[in-house]
């Protein structure tokens, strides 16, 4: 019988979105879940992936339902690797000599790529730790003890500043990680501080890394979402990517859920890096990642990665991309600035410049768990217990609201 299995824990944020579901008042927020609202606070198929889709229907392809390979579609990955690693379509000699030291797979989203990242290293690579971010993203933590690997943790916010710990970071990285270590870094947009290291800082954690044969693990959820810029928002894994003397092994995982809007659709991929020294090594490494893939759920799903494949192929549906993108990334730039300014016009007690300051999806605000779960119970305003706050959440018509809700319950 199962009578006595240990309780498990409950994910905050799915359990959070089911009560904001449930909760029957007017003036409900949703500040919690990780997902791009309209300014009508209303779901948003991108214009981009919706031309797509229309494309879709009217050339009724038969073999749209047809299984892909293990790996996943080959022109898809090929197009996922290029956007997360800046390769251009005509690649040159060194640029293909760059290419052929990943092997990529396609994986059920992100979450999926985190999985199986952290299961094939479990495996094949057995590191003795883990280094996860305080905070992180809480899935980070579930990925790998579910893998049995031991989590250590680094500093990475400092709440007195509202800033990136460097400091505490690099200390910590430097007097405790061992060789071998997985280091767990946010490509962008760090989730739940939206604060990333400057380029500077990067390159000191890239060198602790290189030295200290510590093993990078990127996990990307916001490429182009954070900044407006894929590029931009992919420095750092280029930049860990493109060191020489020697090459560094690392992995990214890489999820198409915010920058393409396709949440349940599962797009994602996962690529691990070779030192580039055997050519026959990415080859078999993407072998043992199909055997992982096999055993587990055959294959990634087709709809999202055909939609994420037809745009990213074609010039003009990537420049349609690349608007709806900005489009998204401005809409939450505008609502940090509502939030900002009627915090400021409230005199609401402390410094909220960190609302506008940190980027991507999320704000964490500094709020205590008490003004969190006043804010619930008595605003039916949503955010996690962290202080965590989705921005696409507000709109013009709920900014003040919200505003004026935080300023009742920080003055108390
Ligand atoms: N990593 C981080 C840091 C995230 O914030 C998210 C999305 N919340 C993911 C990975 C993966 O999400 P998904 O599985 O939907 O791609």
């Amino acid at each position: 019988s199962f009578s006595n299995l240990p309780d498990a824990p409950v994910d905050e944020i799915f359990a959070l979105n089911h009560a904001y579901v449930a909760d029957t008042d007017a003036r409900k927020v949703n500040l919690g879940i990780g997902v791009y609202r309209t300014e009508e606070d209303q779901p948003w198929p991108l214009s981009s992936v919706r031309l797509v889709e229309e494309e879709m229907y009217r050339q009724d392809d038969p073999a749209r339902h047809e299984y892909l390979a293990i790996e996943g579609d080959l022109t898809f990955l090929d197009l996922a690797r290029d956007l997360m690693f800046g390769f251009s379509s005509a690649s040159s000699d060194s640029e293909n000599k760059s290419k052929q030291r990943i092997a990529s797979v396609q994986t059920v989203s992100g979450t999926g790529a985190n999985h199986v990242g952290a299961a094939f290293l479990a495996q094949h690579f057995k590191p003795k730790h883990v280094w996860v971010s305080t905070p992180s993203w809480a899935n980070h933590q579930t990925i790998w003890d579910l893998q049995g690997i031991e989590r250590k943790s680094y500093p990475y916010f400092d709440a007195s500043t509202c800033s990136f710990d460097f400091n505490g970071a690099i200390t910590t990285l430097e007097s405790e990680a061992a060789e071998g270590d997985v280091v767990l870094l946010h490509a962008c947009a760090h989730n739940p501080t939206g604060v990333d290291p400057t380029k500077e800082q990067w390159k000191k954690i890239a060198e602790i890394c290189q030295r200290k044969r510590l093993f990078p693990f990127f996990d990307s959820a916001y490429q182009g979402f954070a900044s407006g810029s894929a590029d931009e928002d992919a420095w750092a894994v280029r930049y860990f990517f493109n060191l020489t003397s020697p090459p560094m092994e690392m992995c990214v995982a890489q999820s198409f859920s915010k920058n393409f809007g396709l949440y349940g659709q599962r797009a994602g991929a996962f690529h691990l890096v070779t030192n580039g020294a055997n050519p026959s090594e990415a080859p078999l490494v993407r072998k043992n990642l199909c055997h992982i893939i096999r055993g587990e759920y055959s294959m990634g799903p087709r709809y999202g990665s055909s939609i994420v494949k037809r745009i990213l192929g074609d010039s003009a549906l990537r420049a349609q991309w690349q608007d709806d993108l900005t489009i998204m990334s401005s809409r939450i730039k505008r609502m940090r600035q509502a939030l900002y300014d009627e915090l400021v016009r409230l005199k609401t007690p402390g410094s909220w410049e960190h609302v506008i300051n940190q980027i991507g999806m999320f704000s964490y605000t500094g709020l205590t768990v008490k003004q969190v779960l006043e804010l619930k119970s008595e605003f039916h305003i949503y955010l996690l217990k962290s202080g965590r706050a989705s921005i696409s959440g507000l709109t013009e018509k709920n900014v003040a609201y919200v505003a004026q809700a935080i300023d009742t319950v920080v003055r108390r």
